[in-house]
């Protein structure tokens, strides 16, 4: 068959991956950004984003190069990011995330440079978010998980702020090496942001991808940081949640034993645990996740992006 009918009979996911990695080859340097130059009164300030795709669920680095020592903030969505700044304080950048329940549409972000001396400057610019495409699956998984005692709603409740406890920790350093990394390999068998129906009458969004694994795998760390979190959980079993820094955190879940304990600073790609399937889980595998300050990203959205 020929190579562009073979294309345009993959699916969507697969067609799109096909066609920006023939766009990366054919125009060298091409990595999905953009860049935007704005005069200021000490000179040229630049700033350049970096994406997979401009839609619900995923993550955007944004990078920014001031003429002059500096610190930064960005405000999108109501909310504030700050940047991270190198030695120099000339070199800067945040991540920001289009939340699932986001509606699409056209956003104004505002960068306020804050200059070491002078006055700060904002910068505005704009940022069209379109509609996910997010499938919907029925799954079948022990009555426990679906109907649940007054000790279990009370487990359930006491985990769920523990949680919001650790996602509010805010670390202004990046504490990551070079890109991410996937932490194990594996077919991905539940895609990021899929309509869950367990037992035909509890619905939920899958806030994370599934990656199928045979039991005892060692999965890995995504990528250096901070052990913020190791437990067993109701629905997400034996779980690590490790803190990268900039509000960014990766979550490994269903895990059968956990190698890591709670503040170990760990390596990209150092083993963390074993896979299973402890929690809400329908067999052996590895749930990944990512939250980043108050929300939930597709994983696989972090792999495109570039960090020295
Ligand atoms: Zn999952």
């Amino acid at each position: 068959m020929h190579f562009w009918c073979k294309v345009l009979r993959m699916k969507t996911s697969a067609r799109f991956l096909i066609i920006c990695l023939m766009l990366m080859t054919l125009c060298p340097g091409y990595l999905n950004a953009a860049t935007m130059i704005s005069p200021t009164d000490e000179g040229e300030v630049t700033i350049s984003s970096e994406y997979r795709r401009l839609s619900q669920g995923e993550i955007v680095k944004i990078s920014l190069q001031s003429p002059v020592p500096a610190s930064a903030v960005l405000s999108f969505d109501g909310k504030e990011y700050t940047f991270t700044s190198d030695d120099t304080k000339r070199k800067h950048f945040t991540l920001i995330v289009f939340g699932l329940d986001m509606e699409p549409g056209t956003y104004d972000v505002v960068v306020r440079l804050k200059p070491s001396r002078g006055t700060p400057k904002d910068i505005p610019f704009k940022l069209a978010i379109s509609q996910g495409a997010f499938p919907s699956k029925r799954i079948r998984v022990a009555r426990r998980f679906t109907s649940f005692t007054s000790a279990d709603i009370r487990r359930i409740k006491n985990e769920k702020e523990l949680l919001g406890r650790i996602y509010s920790i805010f670390t202004p350093n990046w504490l990551g090496g070079g890109r991410f990394i996937l932490p194990l390999k594996g077919k991905i068998t539940g895609t990021f942001g899929e309509k869950r129906v367990f037992n035909d009458n509890f619905v939920s969004r899958h806030r994370g991808i599934d990656i199928r694994s045979p039991r005892g795998a060692p999965v890995m760390a995504s990528n250096s940081g901070e052990v913020a979190l190791v437990r067993d959980l109701y629905f997400s079993g034996n779980t690590v949640i490790v803190n990268h820094g900039l509000g960014l955190f990766s979550i490994y879940c269903h895990m059968s034993k956990v190698i890591v304990r709670k503040g170990d600073f760990i390596d990209k790609g150092e083993s963390i645990g074993y896979t299973g399937s402890t929690g809400r889980s329908t067999g052996p595998h590895l749930h990944w996740g990512l939250r980043l300050v108050d929300d939930y990203a597709d994983p696989l959205s972090m792999i495109y992006l570039s960090f020295n």
